[in-house]
Formats: structure tokens, sequence, C-alpha cells
């Protein structure tokens, strides 16, 4: 029984039966998973496959056609502020208010999200995300990577229990993409965080994830441990077992 009940308290995440139809595209389809405390789930899958779709859902920002999502044990449907008030995301398609400073931003968004001790939040985010020297500046004026790093400081600022990043290394050269990924990592292992990330970078993928969920038309394929899952389907590697799940799903036979 404590057991179940410590495993349940685990739980930051719930989807179950989700779906959502767009006219006559039904981009995800009956879609069921969780993510746990210190966890980072991968959603994998090809351009088209639903991942943005899912993660909007969950954000609250797309009403499903159909199923639930319960964030630290709130339905989104009915408990929205509840549930949403321990969610943060990062994701290149919203950037930051570009008229704005990079320590205004951070305010602003801290206020919104009631951070306290504000001023020593943004001051040890923008330390852990190289951001000291850009402070002052307008995010308009940063370069993408820069504004990569800013929506992940943002993304931190109310120590989400739930944290969705829409591949949130897409614009980082390679060994900023490293501390960041090494960041998000200590982020999570912190122990009150769960996080669902979304990339197309395979390698990143297997070093970063605990798990991973492969999305093809909207429907989960597969999941495992993106370590073990190319051996158990006779791939040698997760790029491989990637190609092969987007384009011939029906070939895939465990190993
Ligand atoms: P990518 O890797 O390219 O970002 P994705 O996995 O995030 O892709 P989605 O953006 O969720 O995919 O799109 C899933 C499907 O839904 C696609 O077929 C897309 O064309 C369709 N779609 C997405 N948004 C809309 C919309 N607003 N209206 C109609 N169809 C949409």
């Amino acid at each position: 029984m404590e057991n179940l009940r410590s495993m349940e308290t685990a739980i930051v995440l719930s989807v179950t039966g989700l779906r959502k139809q767009y006219g006559g595209v039904l981009a995800v389809d009956d879609v069921s998973f969780e993510v746990r405390r210190k966890e980072i789930v991968g959603l994998l899958g090809p351009n088209g496959a639903g991942k943005t779709t899912t993660i909007s859902m969950i954000l609250g920002v797309l009403e499903p056609t159909a199923g639930g999502i319960r964030i630290e044990g709130s339905d989104l449907a009915t408990n929205r502020s509840h549930a949403l008030e321990r969610t943060n995301f990062a994701a290149a398609y919203t950037p930051l208010p570009g008229n704005l400073t990079v320590a205004q931003n951070l305010r602003i968004f801290g206020l919104l999200y009631g951070v306290r001790n504000l001023a020593e939040r943004i001051d040890t985010l923008l330390r852990q995300f190289d951001l000291e020297g850009f402070r002052d500046v307008k995010c308009g004026a940063l370069s993408s990577g820069e504004q990569t790093r800013v929506s992940l400081a943002k993304a931190m600022l109310n120590a989400p229990n739930l944290l969705l990043l829409d591949e949130p290394t897409a614009s980082l050269d390679p060994a900023t993409a490293r501390d960041i990924r090494a960041r998000i990592r200590e982020f999570a292992a912190e122990g009150h965080t769960g996080v669902l990330w979304t990339s197309h970078n395979m390698y990143e993928v297997e070093e970063v994830c605990d798990r991973v969920l492969f999305l093809s038309h909207g429907k989960i394929l597969l999941a495992g441990d993106p370590r073990q899952l190319p051996s158990d389907y006779g791939k040698d590697n997760l790029e491989e077992l990637f190609i092969t799940v987007a384009r011939e799903p029906l070939t895939l036979e465990q190993a």
C-alpha cells in the first residue's frame, strides 16, 4: 500500500487516451503515457508525428478532442490553474518579447509565476545559463542560441514539477548544447521535476533521456530505454531504429 502511494506521488504527468483531430487529420490518436519525478522522457517521431500537438495540449494551449491530462494529480480540464502553476516550458517557436532585456523578461515571468526571492533566483539562473553578460541586452538583439538559453532560464524560474522542452538544443552549438544537457539533467536529478523532451538528435536522446516514446502518425509505436531499444529490435543504434519506425514500421520485429 505504502509502495503504491509512493509510486502514485512520483507521477508528475499522466496522459490518458489523448486525441486531437484537426478537420480530417487525426494528429494525436489515443496516446497514453506517464512522466515521473527525476525522469527525462523523450518524445520522438518524424515531422508531423504529433509531438508539438501533444505538448500544446499538455500546456493547455490546445483543447484535446478526447482524453485526459493530469499534472501533479490535478485534472487540466477541471483544475487548470492548479495543474499549470507547477509547469513550465521552452520552445524555439515561442521567443520571449524582443523589446525587453533579459533581466526584464525574467523578472516579468518570475512575477507571473509568483517566484519568491526573485532577484536571487534570476542571479542564479543568469549564472547557470552563462547569461550574466547579457543581463541588460534586449532579447531581440541576441543570437538564436543566446535566446534559447534565456528561454531555458525562464522555463526554470518557478522550479517546475513538469518541464516541457520542445527541441531545446536545436539552435545551440555542440559545446553549449552539452552544457545545457548537463544542466537539465542536474535539474531533474535534484528530485522534484519530470521532463518531457522532444528532439531530432538521437545522439542527444541516448545521452539524456531515461525513456523514449516513438510517435508515428499520432500513435505511440514503441517505448523504452533508448540505450536498450535498438538491440531489442536488431538495430545498431537509435537513429537506425528511428528511421525504421518512421519509414517501415511494419517491418519492426523484436530480435
Ligand atoms: P515536427 O517534428 O515537424 O515539429 P510534430 O511531430 O511536432 O512535427 P505536429 O506539429 O504536432 O507534428 O503536427 C501533427 C499533424 O497535425 C501534422 O500532420 C500537421 O500537419 C497537423 N497539424 C498541426 N497543426 C495543425 C493545425 N493548426 N491545423 C491543421 N492541421 C494541423
